[in-house]
């Protein structure tokens, strides 16, 4: 699948492989990669491919990239050995969102810091 990428947006030139990531999980919808700065022993961007600025942008037609990227965050930590971890969505500056292209963090790591599978 083709997404449209927004001209100066890293996380659209991350998602089309322009600019390199750790990634850890890739399909046609999504791509997860390491935080660059991790504020966790895990610290994953689940990201998808098309460019929505964020929460506050969705519309009904985002139905199907919201589940997906949840769906994916699960998947993801299971593989990774987390049973408990956070998954946050920074919105807007005042809630700390710094990139404006969708993402969700996945937080994790702190009871099983011997696991280094996805560790940053
Ligand atoms: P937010 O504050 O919700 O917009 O989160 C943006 C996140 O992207 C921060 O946690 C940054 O550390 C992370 N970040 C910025 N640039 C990159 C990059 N090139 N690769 C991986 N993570 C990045
Ligand atoms: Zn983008």
């Amino acid at each position: 699948m083709s997404h449209v990428a927004v001209v100066d947006c890293i996380f659209c030139k991350i998602a089309c492989g322009e600019i390199g990531s750790e990634t850890v999980y890739e399909d046609s919808g999504v791509k997860v990669f390491k935080d660059l700065h991790p504020k966790a022993p895990v610290h994953l961007l689940v990201v998808p491919k098309e460019h929505i600025q964020s929460i506050a942008h969705l519309e009904a037609n985002h139905n199907f990239v919201i589940s997906k990227l949840i769906y994916t965050a699960k998947d993801v930590a299971k593989k990774s050995g987390l049973t408990g971890y956070k998954l946050v969505f920074n919105v807007g500056r005042e809630g700390g969102q710094v990139i404006d292209h969708l993402h969700l963090h996945l937080l994790g790591g702190w009871a099983k810091l011997s696991d280094d599978s996805f560790a940053g």
